[in-house]
C-alpha cells in the first residue's frame, strides 16, 4: 500500500457514512469498484428520502395548504442547489430530468425539432456512450440530418484536428462526453466548445462521469446544455438535471405535454408556462430531487480538490500495481488528462471470466463493452474489465483486487 500519499481526507470517517460499503459478499469483505455505473449513498441521502416521505410530503407547485408550500420551498430550493452545481446563472435554467439519458432525449426531441433540418450536421464522438449516440441517430432519421463521428487516437485521446476538419457552415450541434465511462479520458470540453462556437453551432456535454469527480462550472465551458444522473454523485436513482441556456430553452418546444408545464389550457389553445416548469410535465419526482440535493451538498462537503487528490492517488496506485504485478495486462485508455477509471485486458482473458472470478473473492467490477460498442469496435475488443474508484475508495481496496487478479489469472492461464 502507498503510504506517501498526502490525504486531506478521512476516508474511514467518510466510509461511516456509507453502511452499505461494510459488507460481506461471499464471505469476503465487499470492495465496491463499480462507480462510474453507480456509486453507493451516503446516509445523509438515504435520510433525506425517508425524512420527506416522513414529514414533508404533499404535492409541489399547486397546493395553498402548508405541506404542500413546504414541499414546494424545499423542492425550489434543490433547484438552486442544482443551479450552484452547475454554476448556471439562473434557476430557471435547470430542468429536473429522470437522468443523462433523459436530458439527452429531451433535447434531441425539443431542440432537434425547432433547429435541426434536412441535409444539417451532428457532431457526435468515438468514444460516446450510446446514450449519446441514439438519440441523436432517432434525431438524424427523422429530419435527414447527418451524423459525424470525431475519430479517437490508441491512447483514447479525441482527435481534435480531425474535430476541427469536421466542422462547418452546415454543424448545428456538436455532442460529447466530459468524461469517457469506459476510458477515464477527460475531454477539454472548454476547447470543443470554442471551436464549435466559431461555426455557431450548439455544444451539448455529457457530463455523467464528470460530474461525480470535478467541479462542474457550464458558465467556464460556455456550452449550451449540460446533462448529468443523480444516482452517479452519491444521490438517487431516476433523478438528475439538464441544463440549458436560457435563451435556447426558451427557443424550443416543451418536450412532453400535461399538467405543470402549461399557463393556461382551452380545448381550443393552450399556452405554456415559464422555464423551467415548461420542461417539466406531470408531478416530479420530488423525493428524489431531495435526495439529489443532499448528494450535491455532501460532495461539496468532502470538497472537489479532495475528491480529486485521492482519486488521482488511487488511479495512480492502481495503474503502477497492475502493470508492475501483470506482464501481460493491457490498459485501455491512457490519456494525459484521466478521472478515476481503468479498464483493462488481463492477456487474452475473456473481460467476463475475469469478472466472475473477481467476484467470487468480493471485488465488483463492470465487464463489457460499458454501453460503448461503437469504441469496443474501433480498439478491435470484445469490451473490457472497468474498475473505477470513488473517494471512499482506499488503497487497501486496490491491493486486494491484485492479489484476487493474480488468482484469477492462475485459473484463467
Ligand atoms: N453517459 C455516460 C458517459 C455514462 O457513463 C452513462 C451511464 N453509464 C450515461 C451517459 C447514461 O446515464 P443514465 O443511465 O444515468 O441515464
Amino acid at each position: 500500500m502507498e503510504a506517501t500519499t498526502a490525504m486531506a481526507l478521512n476516508i474511514e470517517e467518510i466510509r461511516e457514512d456509507f453502511p452499505i460499503l461494510h459488507q460481506e459478499v461471499y464471505n469476503k469483505p465487499l470492495v465496491y469498484f463499480d462507480n462510474a455505473a453507480s456509486t453507493q449513498k451516503p446516509l445523509q441521502v438515504v435520510e433525506a428520502l425517508t425524512n420527506y416521505y416522513l414529514n414533508d410530503h404533499a404535492n409541489v407547485h399547486r397546493g395553498v395548504h402548508y405541506l404542500s408550500q413546504k414541499a414546494t420551498d424545499k423542492f425550489e430550493a434543490a433547484r438552486e442547489t442544482t443551479k450552484r452545481f452547475f454554476n448556471a446563472e439562473s434557476s430557471d435554467e435547470v430542468i429536473f430530468t429522470k437522468g443523462t439519458t433523459d436530458g439527452i432525449n429531451l433535447v434531441a426531441y425539443s431542440f432537434g425539432e425547432a433547429f435541426i433540418k434536412e441535409g444539417d450536421e451532428i457532431i457526435i464522438s468515438t468514444m460516446e456512450h450510446h446514450s449519446n449516440i441514439v438519440p441523436w441517430q432517432m434525431l438524424c432519421d427523422r429530419k435527414k440530418a447527418i451524423l459525424r463521428v470525431i475519430p479517437i487516437s490508441d491512447k483514447g485521446e479525441l482527435d481534435m484536428e480531425a474535430y476541427q476538419n469536421l466542422l462547418s457552415s452546415k454543424t448545428k450541434l456538436v455532442s460529447v462526453v466530459h468524461t469517457s465511462n469506459a476510458l477515464g479520458t477527460i475531454n477539454p470540453v472548454k476547447e470543443i466548445t470554442q471551436s464549435a462556437k466559431s461555426v455557431n453551432a450548439y455544444v451539448l456535454i455529457d457530463g455523467a462521469q464528470a460530474a461525480p469527480h470535478q467541479k462542474i462550472d457550464v458558465q467556464e465551458i460556455g456550452c449550451d446544455f449540460y446533462v448529468f444522473s443523480g444516482h452517479k454523485i452519491f444521490g438517487p436513482t431516476g433523478i438528475g438535471a439538464l441544463y440549458g441556456k436560457r435563451e435556447i430553452l426558451e427557443a424550443m418546444p416543451p418536450y412532453q405535454g400535461g399538467g405543470e408545464m402549461i399557463k393556461t389550457v382551452t380545448f381550443e389553445k393552450t399556452t405554456y408556462n415559464e422555464l423551467p416548469f415548461k420542461f417539466e410535465a406531470g408531478t416530479p419526482n420530488i423525493a428524489d430531487v431531495m435526495g439529489f440535493a443532499v448528494a450535491m451538498d455532501y460532495m461539496n462537503s468532502v470538497g472537489y480538490e479532495n475528491i480529486q487528490a485521492h482519486e488521482n492517488a488511487l488511479l495512480k496506485y492502481a495503474t503502477d500495481q497492475l502493470k508492475q504485478n501483470f506482464e501481460n495486462v493491457r490498459i485501455i485508455g491512457e490519456a494525459d488528462n484521466k478521472a478515476s477509471v481503468i479498464s483493462f485486458l488481463l492477456g487474452n482473458a475473456h473481460p467476463y471470466d475475469v469478472g466472475a472470478l473477481l467476484d467470487k473473492m468480493g471485488i465488483a467490477v463492470r465487464t463489457g463493452h460499458h454501453c460503448t460498442e461503437p469504441l469496443m469496435n474501433r480498439l478491435n475488443i470484445p469490451g473490457t474489465v472497468r474498475a473505477s474508484f470513488a473517494f471512499y475508495n482506499t488503497f487497501e481496496e486496490i491491493d486486494l483486487m491484485i492479489n484476487a487478479l493474480k488468482r484469477a489469472e492462475k485459473m484463467l492461464m
